[in-house]
């Protein structure tokens, strides 16, 4: 356990826009910094950083907390981890560590450690003597030195423990590659084996630029072509897109970024100056992977095998792509070449005109159907037109919708007003089906509300607020429960991150919440504790009647006649 004042240490020297800046592009505005939230899909962004009181709030979906809740929201660490990871930051000892105790086996700490080990094995590899098949099939690939080097690529010795070996060397157990990725215990027996062996090794990093799996090419044509990390506390399926960290600056620079399908073409690409290029590490893209290039591209191309399994990958996408707000495009190479093929055999000028023939990503799948459609073939006709429809109905956006509606018309030669109609029956049965999850709209403050954002601006206010405001006014038990932790208490804001999880949001949109001038917070928290003060009479007033009530019902006047007289509303009038 770390001690609260050590927890508050280690937030006092970190800076939180630095933190969040290092996983999404900040942009400045006044006080804060906004971003679009990465816990749910915006258009603008919502998602602000406030540097004066250490913390996130999303004003779109209501997420929010301090350095420490960002990391465990983010990054899925636990509480420790992310104490661990910003006390490691910020240079602060944390007394675990000061006692000399090993880290927990199953923190991602480790598990980075035993990565970033694992890449110089393989690298290492590469350089060496053993490494001479794997050069020569790279320089095949027209991969150069220099590619080599910025992409980190290595190579797996043709053993069973060389990864093993160098890792217990340096005092890590075998669960803990296993738990890495890196090796797998043996089906009969104890012990473990190397998970990636005689193969070419591509380090997959995240955003920030750690490695947290790998990508495992096989040099003998016996194996299975490719071998990747399996999913980790490090890595998950989806969540990441190959050379985003490299490619990150290009993308925010020319607002595009183009995906493809594998490594190398990534790779390849890069190498003809296509810095904006990443892959998807598997077939087809997520909403979270949308989101991820949604950070810093406003369009983005994707390529995709125009075999049939390419384009199934592409149909599979597309319901994750479509309402996020990025113009996806589609280029399919000519000639059925993958996009490393291509750039190689027809150079780079050849590519950049590919990329400019790309097509919106939903014409291209309404101009897929429709050729070759026998529009005569009623039967045809509507199996193709409800496929389309099934698309264009989960198109949240109505302009975006009638857009395409229109174009199917025209192909298909259905009316647009029959197609509208097919168009709202689809939305209201997949509305009544399942219904999206609202972000929770940003409902204008209560009173209360008010109040408290008012009490956490000023010491001043809260004195006056606390003088005349009781908890039991304040029905919101989260809200109570910050009125009487911040402001009568007076207590700072401590560690956020130590509140329960209900009540961190609830008090980052209080701190986020904007200034009001003296004048006007003086004239808001008067009409607050006005407003208030009529509930509570209200209220006084409604159980004084239900006493009353109860006791003549049991015949007792004079009891009722008691309660009547010591009730405050009557002293008020006899004093
Ligand atoms: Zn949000």
């Amino acid at each position: 356990m770390i001690p609260d004042e050590v927890i508050a240490e280690v937030l006092a020297h970190t800076d939180i826009v630095g933190l969040i800046g290092s996983y999404l592009p900040l942009k400045s505005a006044g006080r804060t910094h906004k971003a679009l939230c990465p816990f749910h899909t915006e258009k603008t962004p919502s998602f602000t950083v406030n540097p004066e009181r250490q913390i996130f709030h999303c004003f779109g979906c209501g997420e929010g907390g301090d350095a420490i809740s960002f990391l465990v929201k983010h990054e899925h660490l636990g509480f420790l981890e992310a104490v661990r990871v910003l006390a490691e930051r910020a240079g602060v000892s944390l007394p675990a560590e000061r006692g000399g105790g090993p880290a927990a086996a199953d923190s991602r700490v480790p598990l980075y450690e035993v990565h970033r080990l694992a890449l110089q094995h393989y690298r290492d590899n590469l350089g060496g003597t053993h490494g001479n098949a794997a050069r020569t099939y790279l320089e095949g690939r027209g991969v150069s030195a220099e590619l080599i080097e910025r992409f980190a690529l290595g190579y797996a010795l043709p053993r069973w423990d060389g990864l093993l070996q160098v890792l217990k060397t340096n005092g890590y157990h075998d669960r803990v590659l296993e738990t890495a990725g890196l090796a797998i215990p043996r089906p009969k027996g104890t012990g473990h084996y190397d998970r990636f062996r005689n193969r070419l090794m591509i380090p997959i990093w995240d955003v920030s630029g750690k490695v947290i799996g790998f990508g495992g090419r096989a040099l003998d044509s016996a194996e299975v072509k490719y071998i990747n990390s399996p999913e980790t506390p490090l890595y998950r399926k989806g969540a990441h897109l190959y050379g985003l960290n490299l490619a990150a600056k290009a993308i925010r620079e020319q607002k595009t970024a183009i995906v493809v399908e594998g490594y190398f073409d990534a790779i390849m690409l890069h190498a003809h100056g296509f810095g904006n290029a990443v892959a998807a590490l598997g077939t087809a893209l997520t909403t979270d992977q949308a989101r991820l290039l949604a950070r810093y591209a406003q369009s983005v191309v994707l390529l995709f095998d125009p075999d049939a399994a390419g384009v199934g990958a592409a149909r599979r996408s597309l319901e994750h792509l479509i309402n996020v707000d990025l113009e996806w495009r589609i280029v399919v190479l000519p000639d059925a070449l993958d996009p490393d093929a291509f750039v190689r055999t027809h150079g780079r000028d050849a590519f950049t005109a590919a990329l400019a023939g790309g097509v919106d990503l939903v014409d291209f799948f309404l101009d897929r159907r429709v050729s070759g459609l026998n529009i005569g073939d009623p039967v045809q006709l509507a199996k193709c037109v409800d496929g389309l429809i099934e698309v264009i109905a989960q198109i949240e956006s109505p302009v975006r919708r009638e857009g395409y509606l229109t174009r199917l018309a025209q192909r298909s030669g259905i009316t647009p007003r029959t197609l509208f109609e097919a168009i709202a029956k689809k939305r209201t049965l997949t509305r009544t089906e399942s219904q999206p999850a609202p972000a929770k709209a940003a409902a204008p403050p209560s009173a209360e509300e008010h109040l408290l954002i008012l009490a956490l601006q000023s010491p001043e206010l809260a004195r006056r607020i606390a003088a005349a405001l009781l908890p039991e006014d304040i029905g919101d038990s989260v809200l109570r429960q910050i009125y009487t932790t911040y402001v009568q208490a007076g207590q700072t804001c401590g560690p956020m991150s130590l509140l329960p999880p209900e009540v961190q949001p609830r008090l980052s949109a209080l701190l986020a919440a904007e200034r009001a001038d003296d004048e006007a917070a003086a004239r808001i928290v008067d009409d607050c504790l006005v407003r208030i003060q009529q509930r509570r009479a209200q209220r006084d007033r409604t159980a004084l009647r239900q006493a009353m009530e109860s006791a003549e019902r049991q015949g007792n006047q004079s009891d009722a006649l008691k309660l009547l007289a010591n009730h405050p509303s009557m002293k008020g009038k006899t004093n």
